[in-house]
């Protein structure tokens, strides 16, 4: 099984980047949108699944973080507006969203297939999507959508704790650092960040649940959702997505 890593210049530049043309590509490409509340490890498995089924990994999140390290005068109009909001801590309103991913569309012909991750959000996102889909007459094979009961996710992230100097991520019980609160790469010192809070949390998990429970009924009805748990290790999630995906294509 080959790892790969696809060019995703045309998803982080927009409309003038191309990809590399010479790699790899699937004999059937896989066109997935992830689905999951922040901590599930939703990350994790879209890093898995692009390494080995090969979809183009499209996260919203990772265009506007690379937007970030690029000087004011490369960011386009979209782009510059979205950052004013997600410094702020808030969600990026959709018609900028939209236009970010529309500005993009030639990344959903990708002929890698595609795993949207960070977007839709909403269901006016959704409705978007399918409209760029239709227009270029693709079709979704699924969403996928790892559910983990509230408290799970909650001791999760809470128990999180991040390096202050190196950002290193740890975690008390599943990857403790070898010396309490001192980190295992620069010595730092491991703090709880405000976001991993339980109070912060469940605020984040309630706005998340609020907008994402519609996104599920609406793909439900669409006959796309592939509800998958988000119990287990990294593998054992994949070896469950890797096995929900081939039983679609059976
Ligand atoms: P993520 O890495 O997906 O958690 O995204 C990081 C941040 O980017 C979010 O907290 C939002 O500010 C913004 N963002 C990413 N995708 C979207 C989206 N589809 N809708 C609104 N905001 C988004």
């Amino acid at each position: 099984m080959t790892t790969q890593k696809l060019d995703r210049a045309a998803w982080f530049k927009g409309t003038s980047a191309e990809c590399s043309s010479d790699l790899e590509l699937p004999e059937r490409p896989y066109r997935l949108v992830l689905l999951g509340a922040p901590g599930v490890g939703k990350g994790t498995q879209a890093e898995l699944i692009s390494l080995r089924l090969k979809p183009c990994h499209l996260s919203t999140g990772d265009v506007f973080r690379a937007a970030k390290a690029l000087p004011a005068s490369e960011r386009t109009p979209a782009i510059t507006q979205a950052l004013e909001f997600m410094q702020r801590g808030d969600l990026v309103p959709d018609d900028t969203v939209i236009n970010i991913v529309r500005e993009r569309r030639q990344c959903i012909t990708c002929p890698a297939g595609f795993l949207l991750d960070g977007f839709p959000r909403t269901v006016r996102q959704a409705e978007a999507l399918a409209d760029m889909l239709t227009q270029l007459k693709v079709k979704l094979d699924a969403v996928l959508s790892y559910d983990m009961p509230l408290e799970q996710v909650i001791a999760r992230l809470s128990g999180r704790r991040t390096c202050a100097a190196c950002k290193a991520v740890f975690h008390v019980t599943s990857r403790p650092p070898k010396v309490p609160d001192v980190c295992d790469n620069c010595g730092g010192k491991l703090i709880l960040r405000d976001d991993d809070r339980p109070e912060s949390i469940r605020v984040r998990m309630q706005a998340y649940q609020s907008s994402t429970a519609p996104l599920a009924d609406y793909y439900a009805k669409a006959g796309l959702l592939v509800s998958l748990s988000a119990e287990g290790s990294p593998e054992d999630i994949y070896q469950r997505t890797a096995a929900a995906l081939s039983a679609l294509r059976r």
